[in-house]
């Protein structure tokens, strides 16, 4: 079959691999229909984090199970399913507190699993689902094409922007500021409106993503940044700064930004992967008292609060997808997004 492989900066290429097999009774094997670029994966391919020999990437995607082992019960073979960016078994102690990320028997796509078995990256035409029955979520039907790139949405971005919003403690009436305005950070918008936020500030310096924000239920947008972009948001939120702010990207400036943007007693939601060296500066924390909570969104457990409003259409994350290409075209993809031609690029094998 044919998938991904990064080779170094700016390098990606689709390859032959072997097709994929069953290794345990508790795997399946999914045909991936829709998988995506994500904003984490351009941090090798800038070689911000270096590429020292090639490897498998990607993941996030949707998919047809194909096979599945003699101990998996809760999928079936022709089932429509949705994979979260980790694998996990949604039954142990970690899974269970709601942080299945640090499942005690899970694994990430495009590694090795516990029994040193190597999983499938999802930028490829199949993968190895280790523990099926806790990480994968089968629709009831198999959807309509219309609805697959709502459906891969859930897979990550759409779950990380619902993890933003929870972790800062988003509820109805809330003022919030999103900081960062890629996917994940759209996402955060569109799940601070469903939690009935009354005032939601994007941050975004680009008209293309403004305007999905502002249909995602932006009321405000601010381009500004540093001490202008807080002045703005202070200006817009009764002088203060925001209940809650959504920090949705990971670097050094995107957090000041976020704590800066708080309120005394706000809290921020962060769910960017920190790269460039971000720090928490104690002492504005304590003499504000804003609190600061997040992390790898446990995606998992978010399907089945999220999917029944995707599958009735009144939730629809994937309006992100601005770019849809056939998984030949990879390398694009990646470049596309990297050089801001598009937020977010569906790849269709
Ligand atoms: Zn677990």
């Amino acid at each position: 079959m044919k998938a991904t492989l990064i080779h170094g900066e700016r390098d990606i290429r689709l390859e032959d691999v072997p097709n994929p097999v069953l290794h345990a009774e508790t795997d399946a094997i999914v045909r991936v229909v829709a998988a995506c670029v994500c904003g984490s994966d351009l941090w090798p391919y800038r070689g911000i984090s270096p590429t020292t020999e090639p490897h498998r990437i990607g993941h996030e995607f949707v998919g047809i199970v194909e096979e599945v082992g003699s101990a998996v019960a809760n999928v079936n073979v022709g089932d429509f399913v949705i994979a979260p960016f980790y694998f996990c078994d949604n039954t142990c102690i970690n899974c269970r507190n709601g942080v299945s990320t640090s499942c005690l028997n899970g694994g990430w796509w495009g590694s090795d699993d516990r029994d040193g078995k190597f999983v499938d990256g999802a930028q490829g035409e199949r993968v190895r689902v280790p523990l099926a029955d806790g990480t994968l979520v089968a629709t009831p039907e198999v959807p309509d094409d219309a609805q697959v790139p709502h459906l891969l949405a859930l897979a990550d971005v759409m779950g990380t922007g619902h993890h933003a919003a929870v972790s800062a403690g988003v509820i109805k009436g809330s003022t919030v500021v999103v900081v960062g305005d890629g996917a994940v950070g759209l996402c955060a918008v569109l799940a601070a409106h469903r939690l009935g936020a009354s005032r939601i500030v994007a941050m975004s310096r680009h008209a293309d993503r403004q305007a999905i924000a502002r249909e995602f239920g932006a009321t405000d947008i601010v381009s500004e940044r540093g001490d202008d972009g807080v002045a703005k948001v202070k200006e817009l939120l009764d002088g203060i700064g925001a209940d809650c702010v959504l920090e949705c990207v990971g670097t050094k400036e995107s957090m000041d930004q976020a704590i800066r943007s708080a309120r005394p007693g706000g809290m921020v939601g962060y769910v960017g992967v920190p790269a460039g060296g971000p720090e928490l500066p104690i002492r504005t924390l304590f003499s504000n008292n804003v609190g600061v909570r997040g992390g790898v969104a446990p995606v998992r457990g978010y399907v089945e609060e999220l999917l029944p409003e995707v599958l009735a259409g009144t939730l629809a994350p994937g309006r992100v997808f601005d770019l849809d290409l056939p998984l030949s075209d990879v390398a694009e993809a990646y470049a596309a997004m990297d050089e801001r031609r598009a937020t977010k690029v569906l790849l269709r094998p």
